[in-house]
């Protein structure tokens, strides 16, 4: 899974699926038995693996669900396995804003569902008319965003075993958008954060009324390190793998950080990244 996700740590998956279009992903769920594990995965930009690699079956969605079309003056459909910069690209050619946000993650648009992610003052839930899903059969649903619960980085789905395929998306008529405007908000985050190292974002979800960043600098973390994963100089809710990194040295220096923030000004910060997998024996 090192291959498939930003950190570049990660053991080996079971069995790595990357369907050609929706009716091949159907197929395979149909056969797949019962009791085997299923994870998804965009672009595996929030996502820590362990180093002993995923029991049962992940399903890629990049290159497979990546249609994207305009389904009137202001609707948008899109699939969940298209990257959101596109998404945010397109947006703008069509004249439909506010989704400059869209091009500061960068993941799918999968991925921005399920974690109703967020950039710029922008969340991604804000423009969500209805979804498609499949379940763990092939079965495919339409759902209205009001039966999910949506929270800051927090979605809670009405089903448990559903993934989504794709979403309609709302947006207003913004005729003046540019990409210039994307590239200045691009330029603005690199000044503050460590775009282009290996990371997965940020690493914790901010605490009511505080900034995770500010507490861990306030805790003196910044380039704390473990092995090849230290806490980056430059925005304190990063985590940097310098090359070599195992995912136990970055989930070591996760559980550091969150023990020392919690003994110094008693907030326990909770991970924003999804860990999941087997440690190595
Ligand atoms: C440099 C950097 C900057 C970042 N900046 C931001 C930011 O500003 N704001 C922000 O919110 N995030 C940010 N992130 C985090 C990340 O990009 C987002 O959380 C993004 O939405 C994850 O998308 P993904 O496709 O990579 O999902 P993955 O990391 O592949 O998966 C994340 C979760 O989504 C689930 N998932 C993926 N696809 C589907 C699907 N089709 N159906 C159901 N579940 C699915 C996975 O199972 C997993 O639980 C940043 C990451 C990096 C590396």
């Amino acid at each position: 899974m090192s291959r498939h996700t930003s950190w570049h740590v990660g053991g080996p998956a079971e069995v790595f699926f990357n369907p050609r279009d929706r009716s091949e992903l159907a197929a395979f769920l149909r056969v797949l038995a019962p009791d085997v594990p299923i994870h998804w995965i965009g672009l595996g930009s929030n996502l820590l693996v362990r180093d002993g690699g995923l029991k049962g079956v992940v399903i890629a969605t990049q290159g497979a669900l990546d249609r994207l079309e305009r389904r009137s003056e202001t609707t948008v459909f899109c699939e969940a396995g298209v990257p959101c910069a596109l998404l945010a690209r397109q947006c703008i050619k069509w004249g439909l804003g506010p989704a400059e946000f869209f091009a500061g993650i960068p993941g799918t648009l999968g991925g921005a569902l399920a974690m109703n992610a967020g950039a710029f003052g922008g969340e991604t839930w804000r423009h969500v008319v209805d979804v498609q899903t499949i379940d763990r059969h092939g079965k495919e649903h339409a759902r209205a965003a009001a039966e999910y619960q949506v929270s800051y980085r927090h979605v809670v789905a009405p089903e448990r075993d559903e993934w989504f395929l794709g979403a309609n998306l709302t947006f207003e008529r913004q005729p003046g958008a540019h990409e210039d405007e994307v590239r200045a908000l691009l330029a603005r985050r690199k000044a503050s954060q460590p775009i282009g190292e290996w990371s997965c974002g940020s690493v914790f979800t901010n605490p009511p009324g505080d900034h995770a960043a500010r507490l861990i600098e306030a805790a003196g973390l910044k380039g704390y390190r473990v092995g090849d994963a230290s806490v980056s100089v430059k925005h304190a809710n990063f985590i940097i793998n310098h090359g070599q990194a195992r995912a136990a040295e970055i989930e070591q220096l996760i559980e550091y950080v969150q023990t020392t923030v919690e003994r110094q000004h008693s907030v326990r910060l909770q991970p924003e990244v999804r860990i999941l997998g087997e440690a190595l024996r």
